[in-house]
This record gives C-alpha cells, structure tokens and sequence, in this order.
C-alpha cells in the first residue's frame, strides 16, 4: 500500500512511530421512545451490559498484567456498578413499567444514580458517581451501535488519532502508552498542543483529515518537527524517520548538558528561564529540563477530569507540592483560567457564541466568587512553602485587577485573623492577554507587582485569529509587529515603574522570537519545559548589548516575514 503524507502544524517535538488509536467521543442523543415487547428490550439491554462486562473484563486483565493490580482497580469498580442489582433492576422496571426504550431508561436510571451519590458526604461514594457515568457511556454505546473509547482505557503503545483532544481527554491519558498525537483540528497554542509538549509527547494538530485517512491499527508516523504525519509509512520511510529520531535525541542529548547552567547570554546577563505547568505530574519534566522557575501554573487543570469542583484542602495540597518541590525557585501561580476551550462539564455555564470573548477567566471568577476565594484562600495557606507569586488571567480593565486584589487582600487578612500562617512576600500580578492592557499598560504597571504576557491569546486578540482554528493559522502571527510593539509597550511599561515583566505565552520558547525577546529587555521566559534547554542554548550565544541595537529596526518593519527575515539576518 503506498504511503500518505499529510501535513499539519507542528505542536510538540520528537518523532513517534507507531499504530493508530481512534479516540472518538460520540455523542448520546438519547431518544424517548414507545416499545411494543419490554422482554425484547430487556434483553437488548442485557446484552448490551453483558458485552460491556466482557470488554472491561478484557481491559481489567490486561491492565493487571501490564500496569499492576493499583491501576487495574479502576475496571473492578466499573465491573462492580454493572453487577449492582440495584442498578440494573431499576431499568428493567422502568423499560417495563414505563413501557420504553432501554436507553431512556438507563439514562434516567443511571442520572438518579449519579445525583445521589454526588449528594453523598463519603468522598468514596462520590467517586462512584464517575464511575456510573464512565459505565453508562459504555453499555449506551452498545445500545446505540456506537464505538466508545475510554482515553483512560489506553494500555498499549499508540498514536491517538482524534477530530481533536480535550484538555480533560488529554489529561487523562496514559502517559506511559501514549507515543505521539494527531489530531484533525487545533493550533499550536491550543491546549491540548501545549499539554502534548508538557507531556513530551511528539504532536502534529490541524492536519484536517486525519481520522478519515487511517483506522485503529494504521502504522503511523508522527513527525513534531517539521509537523508531518505518514500514514502507512514505506520500509524507506520508517528508516529515514528512524534516523531523524536518533538525531532528535542526539540533539536532545546535547542540550541536556547545559540542565544544571543558569541561563546567561554570551554578554554575561542573566535572564530567567521558567516553565509552564498545567499540574504537579509536570513537575518531572521542570526538573528533568533545568527550569530556573515555574513561570505559569495553569491551576484550571486541576478543577477538569473530575465531577466536582476541588475543595480548599485539595488545593492546597496541589499548591503546596509544586511550592515545596521548587523551594527558593519562584512560583507564578495563575488563578482558574475557565472557559473558552477549557470547559467544566459540572459548572453549569451558559452556552455563548463566541467562548474567548465571553465569561471567562477573571470574569468568571469575580461572577463566582466563591469559587475564586476557596482557591486564593488555599493559594495563601500554600504560599509558606515557596516563593509564591499570583497572578490573574484575562484582565481587560483596571476594575478588575482592583475588585480581584481587593477580594485577595480580604482573603489572606481574614487567615492571617485567624491565625494561620500567610507569607508576607506573595507578589501579585497580572497577566497581559488583551490588547486594551497591553497598550494602556503603563497604568497597569502601578499597581502590579509583575506582568507576564500571555501570548497566546494577546496574538489571537490583537489579529483577531481563532488559536483553535487552522483555517486562519496564517493570521496566527507572533511576530506580526502589532504584536511586537504591544510586547515592547509591556516591557517598557514595567521597568518605568521598577516591575519586573515576563512571558509565559508559547512565543516565549519561540528561536525566531527570542532574540527579539532579549533585545527587548524581558526579564523572565516561561515555556513548556521541553522548549527550556534549546533556548537556554540559544540565548548563550546572544549578546544582549549587540541585539538591543536592532529594536527600533525590528519595530518598524512592515510585516512578520519582514521581522522572520530580518532576526535571520542580523540576529542570530
Ligand atoms: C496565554 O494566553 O498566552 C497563556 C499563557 O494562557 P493560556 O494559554 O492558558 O490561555
Ligand atoms: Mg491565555
């Protein structure tokens, strides 16, 4: 069979080799429906449970045998919810009663199921409620002919191939299993790319057809460098790309060596390289990489892949481990970035039009203050164990930068009230995401402790370019110099006021971007861990005082291949 090249955009680094994983999430529309035989139905409902059983039976051993009997204790609980007579009766007087489908059944049956034990106060049989719905949406799939693939379930060596990955599918996977990524839609700033890259697993995203191009067991080829996927690779192929893996870990190798170096350039001055995280499993690859800080703690992920929000102890504990585990290294952490791509299946948020534009982030969080004030209180009781620094996502006015450090400030007061220990050192910033803050930033400055520029969303922003949406990647411009000028803006507004200012935005592992970067006097760079070593290594050979010089030049270039070009030339 002759090979397939298809081309995407290049979302995390490496190559994998391997088969493909089909991960699709269907959607159960269920229908009400009249039955004339409830003993058909039933059965129908019953083998649809009994196929259910021998699938999970099936994935049980295999887990324990590969992973141990700890992760295997997951399909016994499931196994458990589908021998529960309670369960099972329940549909069966319902199908037969009510004189209606098995799906309606079970989906009213399994919801009564999962309220109660949601209103449960026994932690344990709250996490039944996850289990049921878990279970639900397997035997559903039966009943509707519909294949369901847990992301969870994954023991074996893949590619995932997917139209596109939620942050919470991502976050759920199977590290040890998972080879590389592919996925139809996203680019290279969506979340579930910047997870692949904390995850150091090679991804190509937007590449627009590859779920219709391959079938659960194609052999695939990922490449996360130049953002190409093969499908069905030649015996030619899969040797040349086996080759450019070994150069890939050659050169990994290389950076390597400087894990343990502070980050100088070759002109003597020390710029702080940080790393971004989206959850304590990240710390590894901090410290695997030399991070010198962590410069974004994306906290939203430890509200997903759960069926409640977290209580103030569980974040605490969150907060304290990435603190303690960083000691004297500074720790920017990020309060709940919600909305827009990241979604909470239990918030009960309202469907908008235009999600990035909409009650996200801050706004959310100044909405549901009660939300916001169990996490700033559980950030406050964590801060004695680190160098704590907040900051808030999203700020578009000067109103809300004031409303929220006032909430914080009542907050850490009322602790300090009642005795518990709060460091008298957190600092308090903001993040730059929206073109108004960027530009009246020098107000922002006076009353900010820090700015970190948020990239990501301030290009989509200011080019009014979807980060999702691979149709208009081509509008997806760092270095366009609207957005070059916004940064400068940022920059030089801090240092008027003495404040320092940092990136924490993909563009800041970016090699074109960085030596703008430097030049431009950005005091820390926060990046997905794996991007710390290759810019460590590059701005080693940058003289600051040398790049400086080419600011003005670079900030009055017409467009971004002009900036592309120019950095090739005379910055490098
Ligand atoms: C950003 O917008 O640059 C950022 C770091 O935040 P996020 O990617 O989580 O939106
Ligand atoms: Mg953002």
């Amino acid at each position: 069979m002759a090979s397939e090249k298809i081309i995407g955009i290049a979302a995390s680094s490496g190559i994998a080799i391997g088969k493909a994983f089909k991960l699709e999430n269907p959607s159960f529309e269920v229908e009400k429906k009249s039955i004339q035989d409830a003993l058909e139905e039933t059965k129908r409902f019953h083998k649809a449970v009994d196929q259910s059983k021998s699938e999970l039976t099936e994935i049980k051993n295999k887990a324990e045998k590969e992973l141990g009997a700890d992760k295997a204790a997951i399909f016994e609980a499931h196994l458990l919810v589908l021998s529960d007579p309670e369960l099972i009766g329940t549909v069966e007087r319902r199908i037969e009663e009510e004189q209606v489908n098995a799906e309606f059944a079970l989906d009213a049956v399994a919801n009564d199921f999962i309220t109660i034990f949601e209103n449960m106060d026994n932690e344990y049989m709250k996490e039944r409620a996850a289990d049921i719905r878990d279970v639900t949406k397997r035997v559903m799939s039966h009943l509707l002919g519909l294949t369901f693939q847990s992301p969870a379930a994954i023991n074996e060596e893949v590619i995932i191939v997917a139209d596109d990955l939620t942050p919470s599918d991502t976050a759920q996977l199977n590290r040890q299993f998972v080879l590389g990524f592919a996925t139809n839609i996203g680019g290279r700033t969506s979340h579930s790319a910047i997870m692949s890259r904390s995850m150091e697993i090679p991804a190509v995203v937007g590449t627009k057809t590859i779920t219709s191009a391959v079938d659960n067991g194609t052999p695939l080829i990922v490449d996360g460098l130049d953002g190409v996927v093969i499908v069905n690779p030649t015996e030619e192929e899969k040797a040349a790309y086996q080759k450019k893996q070994k150069q890939f870990l050659e050169q990994k190798a290389l950076w390597a060596k400087l894990v343990h170096e502070p980050t100088v350039t070759a002109d003597g001055v020390h710029v702080e390289l940080g790393a971004n995280i989206g959850n304590p499993n990240d710390l590894e690859g901090v410290v695997n990489n030399g991070a010198e800080a962590i410069g974004l703690y994306r906290t939203e992920f430890l509200y997903m892949g759960r069926d409640r929000l977290p209580s103030e102890d569980e974040q605490f504990e969150a907060y304290k481990k990435v603190l303690e585990t960083m000691g004297e290294k500074p720790v920017v952490i990020r309060t709940l970035d919600i909305g827009g791509d990241k979604k909470l299946p239990y918030l009960e948020l309202p469907e908008e039009l235009n999600p990035f534009l909409g009650v996200r982030a801050i706004r959310l969080c100044l909405e549901r203050q009660d939300i916001f004030r169990t996490q700033l209180r559980a950030l406050c009781r964590a801060s004695v164990y680190g160098q704590l620094k907040i900051m808030f996502p999203m700020v578009a006015t000067l109103e809300e930068l004031r409303e929220a450090k006032a909430i914080f400030n009542e907050e850490k007061e009322k602790l300090i009230q009642e005795g518990v220990p709060v460091s008298d050192a957190i600092e308090v910033g903001m993040m730059v995401e929206i073109p108004s803050t960027a530009v009246i930033a020098d107000r922002f400055a006076k009353e900010v402790d820090f700015f970190s520029i948020g990239t990501n969303d301030l290009i989509q922003y200011t080019l009014a370019a979807d980060r999702m949406n691979e149709k208009v990647s081509y509008l997806y411009q760092p270095y366009h110099p609207a957005v070059l000028r916004l940064v400068h803006n940022v920059i030089q507004a801090a240092h008027k006021e003495g404040k320092w200012a940092g990136m924490c935005g993909e563009m800041a592992g970016d090699e074109t971007a960085i030596p703008i970067l430097l030049a431009m006097g950005l005091d820390e760079f926060s990046m997905s861990a794996t991007s710390i070593l290759p810019a460590r290594s590059l701005l080693k050979k940058l003289s600051k005082a040398e790049v400086e010089k080419h600011v003005d030049a670079v900030l009055n270039l017409d467009t971004a291949e002009d900036v592309a070009q120019y950095v090739q030339t005379h910055l490098k």
